[in-house]
């Protein structure tokens, strides 16, 4: 046994999960070695913020820290390597000689420049510097904004002497990659990781909310499965349909992101915040705009294969439990 002091640090998403999550924490540890932290993407509903930032401390009488990742030092390499390019120096000299679909121009890498500054949104800033947003294959979103922020939380508190325990709230009937998790496990340098609801089901759940008296994030009145991102890259038709119907300036917003994100990209690659399986490559088609009207549509509507890219999603959906 270590004989650092404990510290259990419970990454809440505003969820029902992670909620039950830190009631449990609370309930065997109380509240001094008790840690809520939220990593907030940027891509959040106003009601997940409220929920998690404000309702949570004020109901449960704890501090929430918030954790946001920073792409400063992205923006700053990648406004050096288009600056040459707008400077007329030649893509091969400042990427090398690999091949790319399409190149970049000194005028739209002038463009580019005039747009590309940190906006102070991570979820944004993310898409700016990667060039595009994050799909079921290259899910990187959850690695950049959640899990290197709170591993880096987590590493921060071992280095002021702390023994960490990070409680995640994963239940193993969620998905295959996640059936096969231990609860708990030692990884070494102060640190494990304990999975306490792995064997729930949503019903027990719900009852660990009722039992203290915590209300669930009101989202889920409003017809939303899961209170991730809003939206989520992982949306299901009908969740896209729901959004569209009763948040639509999030809906706009995203369409504000895709045109912004689109003026930091290579000249004509396609940009759209849901990558539509084989349509990837039809750019216009699949905006968020296109993609809503889709999600109108029933049998007979015109199909896009939402699922073609449909590896098993990398990280939310599996072991981290970051992400509803
Ligand atoms: S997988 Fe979904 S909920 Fe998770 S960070 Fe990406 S967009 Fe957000």
């Amino acid at each position: 046994m270590s004989a650092r002091p404990l510290k259990h640090v419970v990454s809440i998403s505003g969820g029902k999960d992670s909620t039950a999550t830190l009631l449990v924490a609370l309930e065997l540890h109380g509240h001094d070695e008790v840690q809520a932290v939220f990593a907030d993407t940027g891509n959040e509903h106003e009601a997940t913020y409220e929920y998690a930032l404000d309702y949570l401390p004020r109901a449960l009488g704890i501090k929430v820290d918030v954790v946001r990742a920073s792409f400063d030092d992205e923006f700053a390499t990648k406004r050096a390597n288009l600056a040459r390019i707008a400077a007329g120096e030649p893509e091969s000299a400042v990427y090398g000689k690999r091949e790319f679909m399409y190149d970049w121009t000194p005028e739209a890498a002038a463009r580019a420049l005039e747009i590309l500054k940190p906006t102070g949104n991570p979820f944004l800033d993310l898409c700016m510097v990667r060039g595009g947003f994050p799909s079921r294959k290259r899910q990187f979103c959850t690695e950049y904004l959640k899990r290197n922020p709170l591993t880096e939380y987590a590493l921060d508190c071992v280095d002021k002497g702390y023994f960490v325990e990070s409680w995640q709230g994963v239940r193993a009937d969620e998905s295959e990659a996640r059936r096969w998790l231990q609860s708990y496990e030692a990884r070494g340098g102060h640190y494990a990781v304990y999975r306490p609801i792995l064997r729930w089901n949503v019903a027990d759940v719900f009852e660990a909310h009722i039992a203290a008296g915590i209300r669930p994030n009101p989202l889920y009145r409003e017809n939303m499965s899961r209170v991730g991102c809003m939206p989520c890259i992982n949306a299901r038709k009908v969740e896209i349909r729901e959004i569209s119907r009763r948040f639509p300036e999030h809906i706009e917003r995203i369409a504000e992101w895709e045109r912004l994100v689109s003026t930091v990209c290579r000249p004509r690659s396609p940009v759209s915040f849901f990558h539509m399986g084989t349509q990837a490559h039809r750019g216009q088609d699949s905006t968020i705009y296109s993609v809503v009207e889709w999600s109108k549509t029933t049998r007979g509507g015109r199909q896009y294969d939402l699922l073609a890219d449909a590896e098993p999603a990398s990280a939310c959906s599996s072991a981290y439990g970051l992400c509803e």
